[in-house]
């Protein structure tokens, strides 16, 4: 069975032929790990994980590597302002390397949280700097480079089609434009980009390396692209983003990358539209911070959001809210539950099995229809094939999906309880004793039980104890 995926080089759905058949090459950036991850952060590595994951099940070995952007990644994505990392270390009063470790454990737990697998490379920005040096005398050496004002610069008209992973005009595209942030007069072209820093104006950058150039770090791009180089070879098969990534990181690193390699370097850009929030843009700084760790203080299971950001398409704005997640809580708990009261019974019927299976192969190989995968499990569901059937399909889907769809909750003795209680509510409402009623719908919250009445009856989430 094959993927057919969108190409954001081509702009086309395109099928997925990798370089190797027997090792698809997967690159996806990794987090800047100066704070927390909001939400959306996680909904771009779900995106990611969806993607290796159905990789694999249709049956390629899968080879991916992530970064973890601990240097050089400025406020603005074009070089100007202060290191992200610097930023979080005065706010915290800590080191940068503390606020490092912190925060990429924490990442860790958020991930894993989430389902999300861990890639078997993942590699600190920090740990690879002789590589990006090596990278930068090279371009320097071609030509595709030069110094000035300290900082070296990647010479962006060396290139014809330097924009050719974005759509829009160069003038719309250059940040520094775009943002209104001061021009920096040591670039020749407006669009080149820093590979290496040493300019007095980051004098107070904690971590600082020799160089041929003199003391300094490497900037953001060059990391991505030297990390991915080293670790997977000249030719990659994928790199993943979300779209912000398309521009100007993205566009830089095949810059750069194929300036050193002097050729082809990736076939496939793949990238997670954004989750937004009532605002527009989610913010670390303004607003709700909305972290996985909130949405847990306020009772939700973190796998209802996997669940939400899993029924929309990785190529559409997601906009966030708790009307949006209650829903998807919902229609998680009931789906559970479906799969919960499924009797484990009959024979194995391996060709419906099969037919089922190629069919959810089918889903996910058309540019990662998940929407439709899920929607075959109630279809599975409400079929009358066994039991024993059912329970194998689902089990083997979930290897893609990673929603814990056949894991017993450890409440599951709570949940008669409360099934119990809510069909006492039902009667007392029935019998319209509405103080009763309400008087168990209380005493279930002071639980941290909160029942939703709906279309379909009576559901709950768990939500803080009162
Ligand atoms: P950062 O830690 O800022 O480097 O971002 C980590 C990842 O999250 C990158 O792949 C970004 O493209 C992605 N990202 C940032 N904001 C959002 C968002 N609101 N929705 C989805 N992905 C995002
Ligand atoms: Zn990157």
């Amino acid at each position: 069975m094959n993927l057919r995926i969108f190409n954001t080089l081509t702009k086309n759905v395109e099928e997925f032929i990798p370089n190797d058949s027997k090792e698809v090459k997967m690159y996806t950036c990794g987090p800047t790990v100066y704070h927390f991850a909001h939400i959306g952060n996680l909904r771009a590595y779900i995106f990611e994980d969806i993607l290796e994951k159905t990789l694999k099940y249709l049956g390629y070995n899968v080879k991916r590597c992530m970064n973890i952007t601990d240097v050089g990644h400025l406020t603005s994505d074009s070089d100007s302002g202060e290191d992200k990392m610097l930023k979080g270390a005065k706010r915290e009063h800590k080191s940068v390397m503390d606020i490092a470790n912190f925060y990429t454990e924490r990442f860790h737990e958020d991930l894993t949280t989430l389902n999300i697998k861990w890639p078997e490379i993942v590699v600190k920005a920090t740990d690879n700097i002789p590589f990006y040096i090596k990278m930068i005398e090279k371009l320097l050496k071609e030509g595709y480079a030069y110094q000035s004002g300290g900082n070296i610069y990647f010479d962006t008209s060396k290139l014809d089609d330097y924009y050719k992973l974005t759509n829009h005009k160069i003038d719309e595209m250059v940040v520094g434009v775009r943002e209104g942030v001061e021009e920096d007069r040591a670039k020749k072209n407006q669009a080149d980009f820093v590979l290496w820093f040493t300019k007095s104006k980051f004098d107070d950058q904690e971590l600082k390396w020799t160089s041929p150039w003199g003391l300094g770090y490497p900037g953001w791009h060059i990391e991505c692209s030297g990390i991915s180089i080293k670790y997977l070879g000249e030719y990659l098969d994928i790199h993943c983003g979300g779209v912000d990534n398309i521009f100007p990181h993205h566009t830089n690193e095949i810059a750069q990358s194929e300036a050193y390699l002097g050729h082809k370097w990736c076939n496939y850009w793949i990238h997670g539209e954004h989750l937004n929030d009532s605002t527009g843009k989610m913010s670390k700084s303004k607003g709700e911070f909305l972290t996985i760790d909130l949405l847990k203080e306020k009772g939700y299971n973190p796998l209802s959001y996997r669940f939400m950001c899993l029924n929309a398409s990785y190529r559409k704005v997601l906009v966030f809210s708790y009307d949006a997640l209650d829903n998807a809580e919902n229609a998680y708990i009931k789906l559970k539950n479906k799969i919960d009261s499924i009797e484990n019974n009959g024979d194995f019927q391996e060709e419906i099995f099969n037919r089922y299976n190629e069919k959810f192969k089918e889903y996910i190989g058309d540019d990662l229809n998940i929407a439709n995968a899920i929607t075959l499990i109630y279809d599975i569901i409400k079929s009358n094939i066994s039991g024993v059937t059912k329970i194998k399909l689902i089990e083997s889907f979930d290897t893609v999906l990673s929603l814990d769809l056949l894991k017993k909750e450890t409440k599951s003795i709570m949940d008669e309880d409360i099934l119990k209680q809510i069909e006492k509510r039902n009667q007392a409402k029935k019998e319209k004793n509405y103080k009763e009623a309400d008087n168990i719908r209380d005493e279930l919250l002071k639980k941290g039980i909160q029942l939703i009445d709906g279309r379909d009856g009576t559901t709950y989430k768990f939500v803080n104890k009162m």
